[in-house]
């Protein structure tokens, strides 16, 4: 049985959503980097620059990447041989708490109806997992909110299939047009129940742009649905362009008979995510 003391959690937490908000992920940065050599329009190419810039400025001045620090969202994976000394939601909330605050993060949970900030970011939304071993990881999202809006969760017929599939994400993201600051990535789930596509479709914006789906018909599905994406041409930040999204991910689970769930989560190219094992 490995132990876990509730602090440990809480510093990893907090310094997760200091980094993350500071940092790009180097595959984002990478590909941001690339799309700019790969625009034709002289208007993209100059979006793309200026996107390279802001990472650096970020990484350079601490200042964060983007004045929406994002909703706190963390997917624990906690094996069943770790025992956390202390309250794991409430170490995890502390780690928000202190991260937003010594970080100078704006703080934008809010109650629905008043409109009244909670004051500290919190509380974050947090997934777990149960597994087997003595792990204990933490990925941390901040989840800004204009890309959040764009996404949404569908309930096909399952004759629809995959052209259904398709329909439905590239209508979602011509509608969305500029407002999930593009270039974005998309992250689709596929199966489960209602809720449960929205958190495949959440955690499949967690994979990495360069990574291939391990199925290759899922792998083959991306890589179509993604060049479907890129030929609305609406480009980055809107102003027209190759790139509409960087990256496109699928993941999947076994659903109901009658049904067909599907979810599409939209991120913004300020994909700012990171993991931490303890
Ligand atoms: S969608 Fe992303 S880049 Fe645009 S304002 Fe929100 S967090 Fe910032």
């Amino acid at each position: 049985m490995k132990r876990i003391s509730a602090q440990a959690v809480t510093k990893a937490v907090r310094d997760m959503c200091i980094s993350a908000n500071r940092y790009q992920p180097e595959d984002v940065k990478a590909a941001i980097k690339a799309g700019e050599a790969g625009e034709d329009s002289p208007t993209a190419k100059e979006v793309f620059r200026q996107l390279s810039e802001n990472i650096d400025l970020a990484a350079g001045t601490g200042l964060p990447l983007c004045q929406d620090t994002g909703l706190a969202v963390l997917f624990v994976t906690l094996g069943q041989e770790v025992y956390v000394e202390g309250n794991l939601s409430e170490a995890i909330n502390e780690g928000v708490r202190q991260g937003y605050g010594e970080g100078l993060l704006r703080k934008s949970a809010c109650d629905p109806f008043s409109r009244k900030n909670t004051g500290d970011n919190t509380p974050a939304v947090i997934h777990y997992d149960i597994v087997p071993g003595e792990a204990l990881r933490i990925a941390f999202m901040a989840k800004g909110g204009g890309a959040e809006n764009m996404s949404r969760v569908m309930m096909l017929a399952p004759a629809e299939g995959w052209e259904g599939v398709k329909k439905f994400v590239l209508t979602r993201v011509a509608e969305s047009r500029s407002n999930p600051c593009p270039p974005i990535i998309i992250g689709i789930g596929i199966g489960g129940t209602f809720e449960h596509s929205a958190k495949l479709a959440k955690l499949a914006l967690m994979r990495k742009l360069d990574d291939v789906n391990p199925e290759p018909d899922l792998a083959a599905k991306e890589e179509e649905l993604l060049g479907l994406v890129n030929r609305l041409g609406i480009g980055p930040m809107g102003l027209g362009g190759r790139h509409t999204a960087l990256g496109l991910k699928i993941l999947t689970s076994p659903c109901h008979i009658a049904s067909f769930p599907l979810a599409v989560n939209i991120q913004c190219h300020s994909s700012r995510h990171e993991e931490v094992e303890l």
